[in-house]
């Protein structure tokens, strides 16, 4: 085995002095009931980089519940139990907050464990983390205060800059370890070793099983952290962006369109969505990322304008109205934007553009107050001569109000005859 690292002099570095006031506490009270206590997970990456982290993860090889009661009630900490998990949070008084939650495992479960299975629990516990970077700990307890606990070589890896997984079943068993692994390449400059990136190749089956709300939620944390054109393409060269995102492409298109479509407005979908929108037919999948209403209208809207735009009798702009009437601003500069750069239908794209402008500003020549004094009787037909004679107007075939009363009653006539 090799020699112990004690990281307190690191621990007294990068953690603020309540904070290793709380741990040192900590492993004393466990120390007196017997448990070892052990500071888990991210923060030890964290304090071996001397990096600021206070998301302070606890393991007690023990029953990790009733520890949290006893030190809250002792401390006057906030107590909340997470029972399902066998974890608990406590708020202490200076508001720092502490998760806690027991290392003992089903496999403990068993009668008359000795001693030495507690020490690999904690093991057991290490071995269900995502990296060997993640997958350090470092004891509380006063007589090995900041020794570190490094099973499968973390400190190696976090010193060659390397993220590792922990067995070859790692993304199979859990595939948004894959977008965890490259938001953390990303954080510390690393990168996965040889095998791991081989292993994404078999965890395919399992991306496509998850749930869109759990890619959601890691796509949620990658794109507040690293720049989503990188990401998009180092999805893609691992050849898991379509497996998490189907019918996404990264490429040139896409790139030229990220930055315009989320200077139109800033959300996780905006971001998502010029992944989708290279051709009309694609247009559709992105329904599956477009998780509020209003996303989902956005993308039908954009595909019908689009689906539109083929037709061969779009002349003029007044051509789309029948379409576009109904669609927000926001679809329609998505739309024309995609016709101009990625469907190349700049002329297209010019009458859909002439369209909106004519439609913010067109006068209120004919109205429902004005067909019933022209004598229409109520229904159907409203709308419908409405709309023709906006349609004239919005293609210049009408420029007065007088003209558009005199062709909304020539229409009248026509229909009601
Ligand atoms: P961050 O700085 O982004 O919070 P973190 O490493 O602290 O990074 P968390 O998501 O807070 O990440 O998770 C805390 C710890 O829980 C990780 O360090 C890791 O050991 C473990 N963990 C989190 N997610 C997974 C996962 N999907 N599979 C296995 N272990 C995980």
């Amino acid at each position: 085995a090799s020699e112990t690292v004690n990281m307190e002099e690191n621990m007294r570095m990068t953690l603020p002095d309540s904070i290793q006031q709380w741990l040192q506490a900590v492993g004393e009270e466990g120390a007196r009931q017997h448990l070892r206590t052990y500071l888990i997970g991210g923060v030890v990456r964290d304090i071996i980089l001397q990096k600021g982290n206070e998301d302070i993860d606890i393991a007690v090889e023990g029953d990790g519940i009733a520890f949290a009661s006893d030190i809250a009630s002792k401390w006057n900490g906030e107590l909340h139990k997470h029972e399902a998990f066998g974890t608990a949070t406590i708020i202490w008084p200076d508001g720092l907050k502490m998760d806690i939650a027991s290392s003992r495992t089903e496999f403990y479960e068993k009668p008359g464990s000795l001693p030495d299975v507690e020490s690999s629990t904690l093991k057991e516990d290490l071995f269900r983390r995502d990296f060997t970077i993640n997958a350090m700990a470092l004891a509380l307890h006063p007589e090995e205060f900041g020794d570190l606990i490094d099973h499968f070589s973390g400190l190696d890896d976090l010193k060659r800059g390397a993220i590792r997984v922990l067995h070859n079943l790692s993304f199979v068993e859990d595939p948004t370890r894959i977008l965890r692994a490259v938001r953390f390449e990303h954080r510390f400059g690393f990168a996965m070793d040889h095998e791991t990136e081989a292993f994404i190749a078999q965890a395919v089956n399992a991306i496509h099983a998850l749930s869109t709300d759990r890619i959601l939620a890691e796509f949620q944390r990658l794109t507040a952290e690293m720049p989503p054109g990188q990401l998009f393409y180092r999805l893609q060269k691992l050849d898991v962006l379509s497996a998490f995102l189907p019918g996404a492409v990264w490429d040139d298109s896409a790139e030229r369109m990220l930055p315009y479509i989320t200077s139109l407005q800033s959300s996780l979908f905006m971001t998502l969505l010029p992944l989708f929108l290279q051709e009309s037919g694609r247009v559709l999948s992105a329904e599956r990322v477009a998780v509020r209403k209003q996303d989902k209208q956005l993308v039908r809207h954009v595909h019908h304008l689009l689906d539109e735009s083929w037709d061969a009798s779009i002349e003029k702009p007044g051509d789309f109205h029948h379409t576009a009437a109904r669609v927000s601003p926001l679809s329609i500069e998505i739309a024309a934007y995609c016709l101009e750069y990625s469907a190349g239908q700049p002329e297209k794209a010019a009458l859909l553009r002439q369209y909106q402008d004519k439609w913010q500003d067109l006068p209120p020549w004919v109205s429902g107050a004005e067909l019933q004094r022209l004598g229409l009787r109520p229904g159907p037909l409203y709308k419908f001569i409405i709309s023709e004679t906006e349609k004239g107007i919005i293609n210049e075939e009408i420029t007065s109000s007088r003209e558009a009363l005199d062709y909304a009653e020539s229409l009248i006539h026509s229909y009601q005859s």
